[in-house]
């Protein structure tokens, strides 16, 4: 039917009224996206056109150094380079073309704060962050194609009924709750 404060979607159906939040719904779709992606164990890796440097504090350069291999295993190609700082050459090739940069250091940041590592856990903590940066933020106007296209996505999902963080991305009214 339309969107409300730019945020949450209505819409309707023979049985009632759906209000779906616009970001909870986009994040669970390329949270699985995501997911799936990062589980295929496709090595395919994509070079950067220019390496990134990546400064860290002392301290975080210490971890991350113990911790280089999950990068390697993640299909990073990364290497120390000088004073606590390491070189980013080539990144899986899921991860999202736009806001690759940011991407990249939400991955080291995890990898630095993960004290003991769970791949399971891990996995789904990129997944998670990555669905956060990449989903439609509240407040920015979407077309009605476009929230048509969200929903029948949503409706595609393993789990189409909260966001990754567990919160609701639809409430339902009944026709009689009307
Ligand atoms: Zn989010
Ligand atoms: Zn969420």
């Amino acid at each position: 039917v339309g969107l409300v404060h730019g945020t949450y979607i209505i819409a309707e159906n023979e049985d009632g009224m759906y209000i779906i939040d616009q970001h909870a719904a986009a994040e669970r779709i390329n949270y699985e996206k995501y997911l799936k992606k990062m589980g295929t164990h496709d090595d395919h890796m994509m070079d950067l056109l220019i390496p990134l440097k990546i400064e860290l504090s002392p301290q975080d350069f210490l971890v991350l150094k113990e911790k280089m291999q999950k990068l390697i295993d993640l299909n990073f190609e990364v290497e120390e380079f000088g004073i606590n700082t390491v070189l980013v050459r080539s990144h899986p090739y899921w991860l999202p073309e736009q806001s690759l940069e940011e991407a990249i250091r939400k991955i080291i940041d995890i990898v630095i704060s993960e004290r003991e590592f769970d791949p399971y856990k891990f996995t789904e903590k990129v997944a998670i962050t990555l669905a956060c940066k990449m989903s439609i933020k509240a407040n920015d106007h979407m077309e009605l194609v476009a929230m048509e296209d969200l929903l029948e996505r949503l409706r595609n999902t393993d789990n189409p009924f909260t966001c990754p963080h567990g919160r609701p991305t639809i409430i339902a009214y009944s026709k009689y709750e009307l």
